[in-house]
């Protein structure tokens, strides 16, 4: 009995590594070649959990995407035809959900100085992109307010955000998952966020329109779509947009076959970026173009 219990003590896998990122589900293939990859972090920490990236990891992964050919859109360009995104890269949008402090931390000099933690993730992604601009010029911070937002100063920061061209979305007031509440009660969750926004914001929150779902899904067959069109804040849609985390890459076409509710999201917690690389349907690198006439590199394919 001891001797088994050693031998089972031996196999124990080492538990507190990192998540293995190589072996999420694998990818299932598409016929078509129009999928824009929208990434999802959450933390951004030294300290892992099944919801961080270091801040190492989130550097190199900017670096690989870059590398890779990717452009950064933001959920606007969905809607603009993807009309910035140069002809010889392909798309992708990059979201942090939650509104941790590490994705926006100020620290402070011996003097007094605030400056902003190189580390954080906003902090991180301005660096690079100061390095390379034609990467594109935001990512997608989606909030919650069942904390404060980033920590403190959260007004100041969520102004900067939009300075900087960031993009600001709405991931509800109490986290609660959207497949625990009925469609009617979204917009106890959807509203009063707007509000707080608003509170920190004023105008600016009517750029705010696009909603990651706490939980990463919306229930099909009870018609949660029809109810997130019709909501409304202060005359304009409250919603024109929703973001699920179902670790696929979704179809450009099929956003506009009314399936704007639901655009899927890759967690980057249990993928990692040459996972995302191998998969079928990320818009296709042709060869290199021959004459002016010829298909232009990764563009997307309106047609399934
Ligand atoms: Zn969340």
């Amino acid at each position: 009995m001891i001797m088994l219990f050693l031998v089972l003590i031996s196999f124990t896998p080492v538990i507190g590594n990192a998540p293995e990122l190589d072996h999420g589900p694998v990818p299932e293939p598409a016929d078509y070649a129009s999928g824009i990859p929208v990434i999802t972090y959450h933390q951004i920490t030294l300290h892992r959990s099944a919801y961080s990236a270091t801040p190492a990891r989130l550097r190199s992964d900017l670096q690989d995407l870059y590398d890779a050919g990717f452009f950064l859109i933001l959920p606007t360009d969905l809607e603009d035809g993807l009309g910035r995104v140069p002809f010889d890269r392909r798309p992708i949008m990059i979201t942090f959900d939650d509104g941790w402090e590490d994705n926006f931390r100020f620290l402070q000099t011996t003097d007094g100085e605030q400056y902003t933690d190189p580390d954080c993730a906003v902090a991180i992604v301005n660096a690079f992109l100061e390095e390379h601009p034609d990467f594109g010029s935001g990512v997608v911070f989606f909030i919650s307010w069942d904390k404060v937002p980033f920590g403190v100063q959260t007004e100041e920061k969520l102004n900067l955000l939009l300075d900087m061209g960031h993009f600001i979305g709405n991931h509800s007031a109490d986290h609660l998952a959207f497949t625990r509440i009925p469609p009617s009660k979204y917009w106890e969750q959807i509203i009063p966020a707007l509000n707080s926004f608003h509170r920190r914001l004023g105008l600016r929150t009517s750029g705010i329109n696009v909603v990651a779902y706490p939980g990463g899904q919306i229930p099909h067959g009870v018609n949660a779509e029809a109810v997130l069109a019709s909501m409304e804040y202060n005359g304009r849609p409250a919603v024109t947009q929703g973001y699920l985390v179902d670790g696929a890459v979704g179809s450009f076409s099929k956003f506009y076959d009314g399936n704007e509710f639901r655009i899927s999201r890759i967690d980057m917690a249990i993928y990692s970026v040459p996972r995302l690389l191998n998969w079928s349907n990320i818009m296709i690198e042709s060869n290199a173009r021959t004459s002016l006439h010829d298909d232009l590199p990764w563009r997307p394919i309106l047609s399934d």
